[in-house]
């Protein structure tokens, strides 16, 4: 393995990772990554070219052969040394994943965590991937399934957790016995080569985990590559559809987690300081920017007094750099994201709903470059606000008001996306109904952010996701495999021959 490359250049290019050598990419295009609290620029990020893409597929391609032979328990073991590793270097990865990305420290080392349960759940892959066996399906006659690994997978990952989103993807492939091209965010890709840096070092063979950076066209080049099998894409619902489109059309089994729209039930029988905690953690937390935020408030009946309440609740978050202590509420990722929310809240103004708080002024002494939005809370919205039709993704919640359950729960299900929701109630009935009768991929009760743990599936639904399979857990055992199924008869010397059988019927 060949040392990270070093530039003439102020700032590091990002390397390529192509046949486990560290490749400076040839690009006459890059991207910077930006420091969202100061923007410093942290490194360059290129482009990377035709050819190197296909370089890294044919490396992929070519670790295959001997890869998909390599044992279960060699596998295993370089996922054991690799969880070692990020439990090792978890605080070191989140001061990087702060500067590039503006989430607080906490939350960053939570973003690792979430990842490291991937790869202690890819640990168990013995017992994960296991085909199943019926014996006498007919006399001396058994079926048996084999889950065997597919070839070459993709990843192409967004910029809202560098950590965990890429460690939902590529051990999990690995371990399956797949070889795999990671395609990161280019807004922060600096932690995540950090963790793919670790991995080489667990003792992932070169060719195995290949990094190719880069953005639109990169990602094309990958979904239209006939060397590649399956493509994982998690990121925003434009950019998803088009990956599973693409990719489907040729030929490859594809996973698309989309963009969202979660709404958060509170029924007047809440505990209402827990309640209100959770939401203004959820709706604020990490600047809004999770898929699983919650972005919408439905207050039911009396719960609707409980406005001012949750106003109060916001305002004591304190906004700030990602890593200065006790800052709540980071940066958003850019100047860009940052002119598209404030765009949004001022449609919100112009249609009609009522600012209760607004964070736009907000100004975090010594960084009066960030990219900064503090809590920011709209009442009075109907369904047709853009606030309420767009994904925000920042530090803004819209409130609605209903007078049951029944008509919460419609609200939801009319909205298209299905990534996650929750009910907030201390009746079990309630949250027995809620579960059973709303129609989003991922419930919680109680639970700001029913994010799954890794052995469970991450399950969003409708809108919010394109194909069958969800990442890690059980499912995504499926996705990176193929199923054989043999059926075999071995004769015995004793076998009586019984003739031709010209029917379908196994005899
Ligand atoms: P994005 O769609 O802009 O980018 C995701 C990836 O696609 C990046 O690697 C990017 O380089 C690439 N890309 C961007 N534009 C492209 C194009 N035109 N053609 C091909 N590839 C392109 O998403 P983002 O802004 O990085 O991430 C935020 C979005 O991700 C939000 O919508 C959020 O809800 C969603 N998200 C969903 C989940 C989930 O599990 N459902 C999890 C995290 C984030």
């Amino acid at each position: 393995m060949s040392a990270l490359p070093q530039t003439a250049n102020a700032v590091p290019t990002v390397p390529l990772l192509i046949n486990g050598e560290w490749v400076e990419s040839s690009a006459t295009e890059f991207r910077h990554v930006v420091n969202p609290a100061t923007q410093e620029v942290l490194a360059r990020v290129p482009l990377a070219t035709a050819s190197e893409v296909a370089a890294a597929v044919a490396s992929a391609h070519r670790a295959f052969a001997t890869w998909r032979h390599t044992p279960i328990g060699a596998r295993l073991r370089i996922m054991l040394r690799y969880q070692a590793l990020i439990r090792e270097h978890s605080k070191r990865i989140a001061a990087i994943l702060t500067a590039e990305q503006g989430k607080t420290l906490a939350d960053a080392e939570g973003d690792i965590f979430r990842g490291l349960e991937v790869v202690e759940h890819a640990c168990s892959i013995g017992t994960l991937q296991q085909g199943g066996f019926a014996e006498n399906v007919a006399a001396t006659v058994d079926t048996y399934t084999l889950q065997q690994p597919i070839g070459v997978c993709a990843g192409i990952t967004p910029f809202n957790f560098p950590a965990m989103i890429p460690l939902w993807m590529f051990p999990m492939a690995i371990v399956c016995g797949n070889t795999f091209v990671l395609k990161p965010s280019e807004q922060d890709p600096l932690s995540t080569m950090e963790l793919v840096k670790l991995a080489v070092e667990a003792g992932v063979p070169p060719g195995v985990l290949n990094v190719v950076q880069g953005a639109r066209d990169v990602v094309d080049a990958l979904c239209t590559h006939p060397d590649i099998k399956a493509v994982s894409f998690v990121g925003s619902t434009a950019v998803g559809t088009h990956v599973y489109n693409l990719a489907g059309a040729h030929g490859k089994r594809v996973q698309s987690m989309m963009g969202a729209k979660n709404h958060a039930v509170v029924l007047p029988d809440a505990h209402k300081e827990q309640t209100l905690n959770a939401l203004a953690g959820a709706g604020f937390g990490a600047a809004g920017q999770r898929c699983m935020a919650t972005s919408v408030i439905v207050l039911v009946g009396a719960a609707r007094e409980w406005v001012p309440e949750l106003v109060a609740k916001a305002k004591t978050l304190k906004v700030g750099a990602g890593a200065d202590a006790g800052t709540d509420v980071g940066p958003v990722v850019s100047v860009a994201a940052r002119e598209r929310i404030l765009g949004l809240i001022a449609s919100g103004e112009k249609e009609g709903a009522t600012l209760v708080l607004d964070g736009r002024n907000v100004e975090v002494p010594g960084y009066p470059q960030g990219n900064f939005i503090g809590p920011t809370i709209f009442t009075d919205v109907t369904t047709d606000m853009s606030v309420y039709t767009n994904e925000i993704f920042g530090p803004v919640l819209v409130v609605m008001g209903v007078e049951t359950l029944d008509e919460a729960i419609a609200l939801v299900n009319r909205n298209p996306f299905g990534n996650g929701t929750g009910v907030f109630t201390q009746s079990g009935a309630a949250a027995r109904k809620f579960q059973s009768e709303i129609d989003v991929g991922q419930v919680g009760i109680n639970i700001p952010i029913p994010v799954p743990v890794p052995y469970f599936s991450f399950t969003g639904s409708r809108g919010s996701k394109l194909g069958d399979l969800g990442p890690y857990g059980k499912q995504v055992v499926q996705f990176y495999t193929q199923t054989k199924t043999v059926t075999a008869r071995w004769f015995d010397d004793a076998t009586v021959n019984d003739g031709v059988n010209t029917t379908i019927s196994l005899k």
